[in-house]
């Protein structure tokens, strides 16, 4: 499944069921599922006029608990993670979302929100993140492939390993190792 790397406090307003847009300067035709990938950049968080159109967008929904708490915790929250997941089932110009800032909107349904987000290194645009089951964390995972050198600096194996526990899951030798 493709991810889609989105900063903060976007990210969470999607996933939390409450923002329905997602802006983008370029057009996509992709239908689906994705990942909601939280990018590592915090500015917008720290950034009042983002604090404003947030509660403006949110209307009488800014009074609950759960935002109140969200952005006064914003900052400690996980970044380089995947923290959910949404389906786009649009890509529009105009909208009455008061999410809507254009030039492109990604109209988005049915989120849904991790307990538990999953550390994951980001990219610019939709990537696919490897992800595994984890028998030792029993959960699902990163996969971080591990380039293992000779005595020559030749490469001599890759481990895939666990990006959270550094189990190896698979070790690829020789010749294979350089074609992947
Ligand atoms: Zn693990």
């Amino acid at each position: 499944m493709k991810a889609l790397s989105i900063r903060q406090p976007w990210a969470w307003l999607i996933c939390a069921g409450y923002k329905n847009i997602e802006n983008r300067n370029w057009r996509t035709n992709f239908r689906g599922r994705i990942y909601v990938h939280v990018s590592k950049t915090t500015a917008e968080l720290r950034d009042p006029r983002v604090k404003q159109f947030v509660v403006n967008a949110l209307g009488d929904q800014a009074r609950t608990n759960e935002i109140e708490t969200y952005i006064s915790d914003a900052l400690k929250f996980s970044y380089g993670a995947i923290i959910g997941e949404v389906n786009i089932v649009d890509c529009v110009t105009t909208s009455d979302s008061p999410w809507f800032v254009g030039r492109y909107g990604f109209v988005l349904k049915k989120p849904i929100l991790y307990k538990e987000p999953i550390a994951c290194r980001g990219k610019v645009g939709f990537f696919i993140p490897e992800l595994h089951h984890c028998s030792q964390c029993d959960r699902l995972v990163e996969v971080i492939v591990v380039e293992i050198k000779d005595s020559f600096g030749r490469l001599a194996k890759k481990d895939r390993r666990c990006g959270e526990c550094g189990y190896v899951f698979k070790t690829i030798k020789g010749k294979r190792a350089k074609k992947d």
